[in-house]
């Protein structure tokens, strides 16, 4: 008989906008390809460029609301006045097959998923100043300077919240964040506590002097 699959590893990825969290977000997702990509719901308006389906799936109020009372969310954040949330079916299904899952979201979802999950890896990425965070704001030139003030507020009252995760990257150095990042991943997955299934399947063997 086949032994069964350990479960995936649920990573929950946070930091401002501008803290390099997507470029390690993919870099993570290249050199682990098992990693599946939770693809967010929101009710905010795509920005140019963006994909219904590849970077959110973009639906109305509400729609988002009518899910929500259908207990379909892992977690839902109000993030400057829109919803987000994580669709739980896709989460769960993938990590049960022993896939692994990442989420890309913020501080009140990430608090709501260690609530619910608590196997969860909660990884916050930091900027090296909030100067620097501002000029990468400023470089993308996605955002006016309204949205620019909001979001160095919100990662200013953000910091609290950092102790509540299990690793903080500061992404000073793009190729040393994406190295520490793998290393925990790796790390993660060796943990005795995740491979119960496949200890068992192995020690099974070493009895049986195969
Ligand atoms: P943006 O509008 O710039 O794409 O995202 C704004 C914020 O919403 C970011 O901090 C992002 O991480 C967060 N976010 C994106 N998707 C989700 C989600 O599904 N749940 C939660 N809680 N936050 C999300």
């Amino acid at each position: 008989m086949m032994a069964a699959k350990d479960k995936g590893l649920l990573i929950v990825v946070s930091g401002p906008s501008g803290a390099g969290k997507g470029t390690i977000c993919d870099a993570m997702r290249r050199d682990f390809p098992e990693i599946g990509y939770s693809i967010s719901m929101t009710t905010r308006p795509p920005r140019p460029g963006e994909i219904d389906g590849v970077n959110y799936r973009f639906t109305d109020n509400a729609h988002f609301e009518a899910l929500l009372a259908a207990d379909a969310f892992l977690e839902y954040a109000k993030v400057y006045d829109h919803y987000y949330g994580t669709p739980k079916d896709f989460v769960f299904r993938r990590l049960d097959e022993g896939r692994h899952v990442m989420l890309e979201i913020d501080i009140q979802g990430a608090m709501q998923v260690q609530e619910k999950y608590p196997e969860a890896v909660l990884i916050f990425i930091l900027p090296p100043s909030l100067a620097v965070l501002e000029q990468r704001l400023r470089d993308r030139r996605t955002d006016s300077d309204e949205v620019i003030c909001k979001r160095l507020a919100k990662a200013r009252g953000e910091l609290d919240w950092i102790r509540r995760y299990d690793y903080v990257i500061i992404n000073d150095d793009l190729q040393r964040a994406v190295c520490q990042a793998d290393a925990i991943l790796t790390a993660e997955c060796r943990k005795t506590s995740r491979n119960d299934n496949t200890i068992t399947a192995v020690l099974k063997q070493y009895t049986r002097g195969e």
